[in-house]
This record gives C-alpha cells, sequence and structure tokens, in this order.
C-alpha cells in the first residue's frame, strides 16, 4: 500500500502558493480563471526541453504530443527545433498547423489504420513505427519509401504507468520485419521501444537497447544496416515520490548504449512527453465539500471539481500522486479520502495513497495540484455527466 505523507510537500511554514510557479500565480491572482483549470508555463517548457537535450546531447528530441497537445506548447517547441512524436492524423495535422515540417513527425503509434498511414504519407510524413506484418504492408502500399522502424516489446519494472504487453514485438520479429520491409522498398531505419511512463528507475533502459543491438548485429549478417535507436519516452515529472533528475537518465543511457553498441553509434532519438510538459502545468480546482461518512469517520472526504473524467485520469490505480497546495498549508492537518465531483463510483482520485490536508479545508477553498501537465487536458473526457473537459491558459513572459 502507497503511504504518503502529505506533509512532505506542504511542509510547515510555507506560503499558500509554494510550488506554484511564479508566473501561473500571477495568472491566477489576476484574471481568477474559472476552475478547474490548467494553467502551463511556456518558459518552464522549454527548460524541460533544453535538460532533456542537455542530458543525451547526442540525440534528436520528438515530443510525444498526447502529453499535452496545446497547441501554444506545440508551436514553442517548434520554434526550439523539437520533432514530434503522433499517434494519429489529427496529431499530425495539429504539428502541422503549428509550423512543423513534415519531415520532423515520427509516427510513432504501431496501432493505425491502413487510411490513416495514406493521410500521413500524403501530407508528407516519412517515418513510421510498425510491429506487425500487416502495418508493414499498408505502410508499404500507402507511404511507399518510407523509412521505418520496429518497435520491441520491452516490460521493465519501476514504470508508474506500465504500457504492458500491447506495443512491440520480439527482437527475432523485428529483424524478420526490418529485413521484409527492405524487400518492399521501405528503408529498414532502426528500432525503438518504451519502457513504461514515469519510469523511475533509470537503469530500466539497458534491456531494450541490449535487444535493439542484437536486433542491428542480425541485420548487419543480413546485409542490412539499421541506424536508428528510438529510446522512447518514461522520463520523469515531480510528483509526490521524488525521482532521479534528468541527468542521472542520461548517463545510465549513454553508458547502456556504450555497453551494448560498442563503436556501431547508432543515431539515437529520445520521445519524452511527460518530462518536457509534467512540471509546466498546474490544475487550478475549488473544494466542493469537505463531509464524513460517519460521526466517528477518522477520515474526511474532499470532493474537488475536478476528476477523474475532468482531467484527473492517472489517479486510476493512483498510479501518480500530485502534490497539492492548499490555503491553509502550515496549520493542523487530518487524514482524507480525495474524489472528484462527478456521480460515478470510480471518481475517487485517492483513498489508498494516504493524503493528509488540513483541518481548516473548506467548500470554496481553491487547490493547486502541481506538475499536472501532462496527460490531465489531453485525457479529459468530452463532457462526462455535464462536467466539461479541462481548459487549458498558457502563459509567458509576455502575458
Ligand atoms: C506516450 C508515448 C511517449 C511519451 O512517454 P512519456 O512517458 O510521457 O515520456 C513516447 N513514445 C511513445 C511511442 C508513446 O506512446
Amino acid at each position: 500500500m502507497a503511504t504518503v505523507d502529505h506533509r512532505r510537500s506542504v511542509g510547515q511554514g510555507r506560503t499558500a502558493t509554494a510550488g506554484v510557479p511564479a508566473r501561473i500565480r500571477t495568472f491566477l491572482d489576476r484574471d481568477r480563471p474559472q476552475t478547474p483549470c490548467l494553467v502551463i508555463d511556456l518558459p518552464t517548457v522549454a527548460e524541460r526541453y533544453a535538460d532533456v537535450r542537455a542530458a543525451l546531447p547526442e540525440a534528436r528530441v520528438f515530443y510525444a504530443v498526447k502529453a499535452n497537445p496545446a497547441p501554444e506548447v506545440v508551436a514553442l517547441l517548434v520554434r526550439l527545433g523539437a520533432c514530434f512524436d503522433v499517434a494519429s492524423p489529427p496529431e499530425i495535422d495539429l504539428c502541422l498547423a503549428q509550423g512543423a515540417c513534415p519531415e520532423t513527425i515520427s509516427y510513432s503509434n504501431p496501432i493505425k489504420k491502413r487510411s490513416d498511414v495514406a493521410h500521413a504519407h500524403r501530407v508528407g510524413v516519412r517515418l513510421f513505427a510498425l510491429d506487425s506484418t500487416q502495418d508493414l504492408e499498408h505502410i508499404a502500399a500507402e507511404a511507399p519509401g518510407s523509412s521505418v522502424f520496429c518497435r520491441l516489446l520491452v516490460e521493465p519494472a519501476g514504470a508508474k504507468t506500465p504500457f504492458g504487453r500491447k506495443f512491440g514485438c520480439s527482437a527475432d520479429m523485428a529483424i524478420d520485419l526490418l529485413a521484409r520491409a527492405a524487400e518492399l522498398g521501405l528503408a529498414p531505419y532502426g528500432v525503438s521501444f518504451h519502457v513504461g511512463s514515469q519510469q523511475t528507475d533509470p537503469d530500466a533502459w539497458e534491456g531494450g537497447i541490449a535487444a535493439a543491438a542484437r536486433v542491428f548485429r542480425a541485420l548487419a549478417e543480413r546485409g542490412i544496416r539499421a541506424r536508428f535507436l528510438n529510446l522512447g519516452g518514461g522520463f520523469p515529472a515531480s510528483y509526490l515520490e521524488p525521482a532521479s533528475p534528468l541527468p542521472v537518465y542520461g548517463k545510465a543511457v549513454r553508458a547502456a548504449v556504450e555497453r551494448h553498441f560498442g563503436g556501431m553509434s547508432p543515431e539515437l532519438a529520445v520521445e519524452p512527453g511527460r518530462s518536457i510538459v509534467g512540471d509546466a502545468g498546474v490544475i487550478r480546482s475549488e473544494v466542493v465539500l469537505v463531509s464524513r461518512k460517519s460521526y466517528d469517520d477518522d477520515h474526511r472526504w474532499v470532493y474537488l471539481d475536478v476528476g477523474r473524467y475532468n482531467g484527473m485520469a492517472e489517479c486510476e490505480g493512483e498510479a501518480i500522486a500530485y502534490r497539492i497546495v492548499t490555503p491553509h498549508d502550515g496549520g493542523p492537518v487530518g487524514p482524507v479520502v480525495i474524489a472528484g465531483p462527478t456521480c460515478d463510483g470510480d471518481d475517487v482520485l485517492y483513498q489508498r495513497t494516504r493524503y493528509q490536508l488540513p483541518l481548516d479545508l473548506r467548500a470554496g477553498d481553491q487547490v493547486d495540484i502541481l506538475s499536472a501537465g501532462a496527460y490531465t487536458a489531453s485525457y479529459a473526457s468530452v463532457c462526462f455527466n455535464g462536467f466539461p473537459p479541462l481548459p487549458t491558459h498558457c502563459v509567458s513572459d509576455r502575458t
């Protein structure tokens, strides 16, 4: 059972909004936007992009658009020279509309319709992931001459939101798929894998890198020179449970590439989503009610106006434990269950993770959920139970 002492994040004596980036605080104080809402600090996005670049300078950075598809975020990353990892035609069109060149787009989703491959090719995308024969045939037919990389199935421990076995194939199968790609007139560019999101173990890439090196060698024996090693995402944002800083990840990954690839020096790529936008966002939410279920209940229920369906999807299974800031931080606290506003019994954010919130917390108080820039607005439902999707406001130095 996860046990989190909330006081660790809201510590005694700190101001109510400690941890909220200054520009976001200014915007919230001045504009008083309707809650719930997500506010993204664009300069933090730029900073985190620079951090990823610095941690792995030899790698091309493909931003995983699904983490936060706000047009302002994509436009900023276009200006900074990022490439983009997309999963669907609408994500491709979003990147193009924000000024990305099609050559900077990687269609990294191995699960796609034939018509989606055709759309991507029509608008200029020439780089595709695959993990199956059927998708390979679709790409050969609808995107002739394109470069393809094969996703390997890896299942390292340590990820807060693992991918399970949905994506990727065995190394043996990858070798055959890439060899077949060459026969079909495609460029067998290399391999990718993803260690699962919010990966807390910097050594989790080792197994995938070792498997990738085996694929490269086997292809070389067949006269095929693979070049592309796409290390996926998985780099962390700052939640209650601390993770290692990015340079530690960079060092571990680089050492593993050295160890398994030796002199082959592949072209490296990463596909960070969470680590680029997670810490840049704050969700401002209002306390709807605070109640108890019986006179002797030892914990209170705190109902927020944000829940599983309008932004807090990653609370499923309590995978991600966000840091929460309230106006009463510093005062006495007690145990709480935190829940969302809808009439759905699953719309509970935390009941096993032991959050402690101030005893003074009341209906109408505004609370801030920190590091909420990734997988929040993009996961919000259309309008479940009449609660609209989470709106996003972006702030910058010019705001
Ligand atoms: C979601 C996804 C990513 C981003 O993962 P993070 O853990 O957010 O960095 C990268 N690559 C692929 C293929 C993905 O599906």
